[in-house]
């Protein structure tokens, strides 16, 4: 696999452009560079600056819309409902975000329900802008009529891969734990990943039509050259969910949360057609530990946390993380040594700059 590093700085200046070619306003084009190359630092490279080609072709197609932002379609001092408008989840998610910190703050908890919200990537950022403002916060994520995952003992996609995300906050400004999940076996840009030359999927993370599992990505995307665009529907196989039933549920839950409850939908078939847009939906319950009557919540959920690190490694000289400290040490390292691309991906970002004519320097 052939690789190549690009300092984070210079890589989101390229994605800030090639948005802003494409018709983002500066701003807009600005947090698609940031949130995508955000992905990349945490480590999840499936979420990262690959999803440019992709998210310039909807733009162009219209299936996610520049320049939108959130409708109010039900409020109360403790929940909202918000629709997305299918503008770009890294426009409409900080500000559906924002609406519950603000009403968390104000009265210790909210509940906000987003819907039809272009792809909002890593669901990680956004717990950490709730943990940045001293909150816990938990995310339940659906992509309406995105199916890619078979339900335990199935072969047939009936969910998408789900995300599920908990937030805990530290006393320096950001998360201390966060747990950030697909409910896949692997997310759907691990797949994407591997198809473009890097981390091979484990084996068991795709189900053949003929229900045997395997770990080539063409079970998902079909028959694959390096230009052909990498899309599900073209592929016959389903993402196998984590956890055997128990993940399954949890998927399933994330839909009749994130899809049904939202109204946004689920990611089964849209009744009489083909969905015109991309969307995901998104329940967000978010906590004030203070209000919640909890002062000492922080130190005590790091004690909490020493403990279980304490625990002795399986592995001699191992070491037991929990959950957002591998995206934590990735970030640090990535932030002084470059963000590594595969030279398919960093080739794919190149020829959509070239389509929108913006030159990017070798
Ligand atoms: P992953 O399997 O790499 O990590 C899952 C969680 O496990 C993380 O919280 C991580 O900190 C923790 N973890 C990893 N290694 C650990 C270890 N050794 N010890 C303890 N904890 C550990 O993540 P994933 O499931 O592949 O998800 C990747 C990303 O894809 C996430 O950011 C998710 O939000 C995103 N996603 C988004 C969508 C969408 O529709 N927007 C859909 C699916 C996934």
């Amino acid at each position: 696999m052939d690789t190549m590093t690009i300092a984070a700085d210079t890589l989101r200046g390229v994605i800030t452009d090639i948005f802003a070619a494409a018709g983002c306003a500066a701003e807009e084009a600005e947090r698609i560079g940031t949130y995508l190359v955000s992905a990349n630092l945490a480590g999840h490279d499936s979420h990262g600056v690959i999803r440019t080609q992709r998210y310039a072709q909807w733009l162009k197609e219209g299936k996610v819309l520049a320049g939108q932002t959130l409708s109010v379609i039900a409020d109360s001092p403790v929940h909202a409902l918000v629709d997305g408008n299918y503008g770009f989840g890294q426009t409409i998610a900080p500000l559906a975000v924002d609406l519950g910190i603000a009403k968390a703050r104000a009265n210790g908890m909210a509940v906000i329900g987003l819907r039809h919200a272009g792809h909002i990537g890593r669901i990680g950022d956004w717990a950490e802008r709730a943990a940045e403002a001293g909150l816990v916060s938990i995310h339940f994520v659906n992509v309406e009529s995105g199916e890619l995952v078979a339900p335990f003992g199935g072969v047939d996609r009936r969910f998408s891969t789900n995300p599920f995300c908990v937030g805990i906050p530290s006393d320096d400004g950001g998360p201390m734990l966060l747990l950030d999940m697909a409910t896949s076996l692997v997310a759907e840009g691990k797949v994407l990943v591997a198809s473009r030359g890097g981390k091979p999927v484990p084996p068991g993370s795709l189900v053949a039509p003929d229900g045997s599992f395997s770990s080539d990505p063409e079970t998902l995307y079909g028959k694959l050259a390096p230009e052909t665009p990498r899309d599900p529907a073209n592929g016959e196989g389903a993402l196998t969910a984590f956890g055997l039933h128990k993940g399954s549920g949890i998927a399933f839950m994330c839909e009749i949360l994130a899809g049904v409850l939202t109204g946004g939908g689920t990611s089964g078939p849209i009744p009489g057609g083909k969905r015109a847009r991309i969307s995901n939906g998104m329940l967000s319950i978010y906590i004030d530990p203070a209000k919640f009557g909890q002062p000492d919540f922080v130190a005590r959920a790091r004690d909490y946390a020493a403990y279980v690190k304490a625990s002795r490694p399986t592995t001699p000289g191992a070491e037991v993380l929990v959950p957002g400290e591998p995206e934590a040490r990735m970030r640090a390292e990535r932030l002084a040594n470059g963000v590594p691309l595969t030279t398919d991906t960093w080739a794919s970002i190149v020829a959509t700059a070239r389509s929108l004519g913006v030159t990017v320097a070798p």
